[in-house]
């Protein structure tokens, strides 16, 4: 059941910057997958092109082996949910559940047993007969989810489907269609901008930018190993500073970290520094050891402590810091402190995007 999209071309104009441009990428079997992206980046467009609702320029979408570049929509064997609810306000839930069934010529008794079925393993078994202006924003996304999975597609194609939800809601659906995908194991491809969402729902995560993919792997790699500047930034709010080799390691301002092994004396680097890579150390009284920078702001957000840490280039570096080890390093704001990078991405030269 696995997608392989091979250098799909997209372009809405005929001179502008393609949309979808030279896209190849690979979404296993099984599998939550995620494109990636900040808005405009092209996600939408290619989950239309592989759904059959826009057709590429150039390239092909193969479904479980078999080309459907041309193929009509209704001949995919796909279900989709978007963002905004698609229901059918007149509709009944049931209704809206049976609709791509209906147009199947299947029997009443199956039809009701389908949905029956459907309403169970989405848990909304006692609001069939209701209609989708009675429903929570994320009971209504939960009848859209029955309804993709009633004609029980090969595939799952999912454009921000939370997109539209509060954050409370937003996070608890997250958890849902995780175990609703753990029960019917079908193929998903899922759109978002939220990079959380996407490190936590998905086994594959494709990185989009601009029409082009920078980087496709687990979401482990995307975090710890991003293979462009453009990754690490957009995966893991990181801060970016810039500086030179000195003596084989990489100083940026005050902080010091290891240099790519290609690194040459005075080259320029730009290192991307998580804000939980960072150790922060008060300085003992009277300590003449010298310090990185000076606590410009002080932030308590949930179990940890946001510090807007000031170097004396003036750049900023946000660090995070649990609140129990906050509580024991005992700073405050205006304080000089030292601070030790304990992972960094150090990439040569500029922006490799
Ligand atoms: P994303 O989903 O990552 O936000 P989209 O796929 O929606 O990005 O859009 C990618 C680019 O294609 C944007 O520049 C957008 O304006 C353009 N685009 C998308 N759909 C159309 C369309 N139907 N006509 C013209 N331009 C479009």
């Amino acid at each position: 059941m696995s997608v392989i999209v091979e250098q799909v071309t997209k372009r809405f104009t005929a001179t502008g910057t393609p949309a979808v441009s030279d896209v190849s990428f690979h979404a296993p079997s099984g599998a939550i997958t995620t494109l990636l992206g900040p808005s405009g980046a092209g996600k939408s467009t290619l989950l239309r092109l592989i759904a059959g609702l826009e057709l590429p320029d150039s390239g092909s979408v193969r479904i479980e082996g078999v080309d459907c570049t041309h193929l009509p929509v209704q001949q995919r064997g796909i279900g989709v949910v978007f963002q905004s609810y698609a229901l059918f306000k007149h509709m009944t839930v049931r209704e809206n559940i049976a609709f791509g069934l209906e147009t199947r010529r299947q029997s009443r008794a199956d039809i009701e047993a389908r949905v029956d079925e459907m309403l169970r393993l989405v848990q909304l078994e006692e609001l069939g007969k209701r209609h989708p202006g009675q429903l929570s924003g994320g009971q209504r996304q939960r009848v859209a989810f029955a309804r993709a999975l009633a004609i029980r597609p090969k595939l799952l194609l999912l454009d921000e489907p939370f997109g539209a939800l509060d954050s409370r809601v937003r996070v608890e659906l997250r958890e849902w269609l995780q175990s609703l995908h753990e029960r019917t194991g079908v193929t998903t491809l899922l759109v978002t901008h939220d990079q959380e969402e996407a490190l936590e729902i998905s086994q594959h995560v494709v990185v989009m930018s601009e029409g082009r993919v920078a980087q496709a792997g687990p979401p482990e790699d995307i975090y710890d190993r991003p293979a462009t500047s453009f990754v690490a930034s957009f995966v893991g709010g990181t801060s970016v500073l810039r500086g030179h080799v000195r003596s084989g390691r990489a100083e940026v301002g005050s902080l010091v970290m290891a240099a790519p092994g290609t690194a040459r004396e005075g080259e320029e680097v730009h290192a991307f520094v998580r804000p939980h890579d960072i150790k922060l150390v008060k300085p003992a009284r009277g300590s003449t050891e010298p310090t990185t920078g000076r606590v410009a702001r002080l932030k308590a957000v949930g179990g940890y402590v946001k510090v807007l840490l000031k170097l004396p280039s003036g750049e900023t570096v946000t660090v995070e810091v649990p609140r129990a080890e906050f509580d024991d390093l005992g700073v405050v704001e205006g304080d000089c402190v030292q601070a030790d990078v304990r992972m960094a991405r150090v990439f040569l030269g500029d922006f490799a995007i």
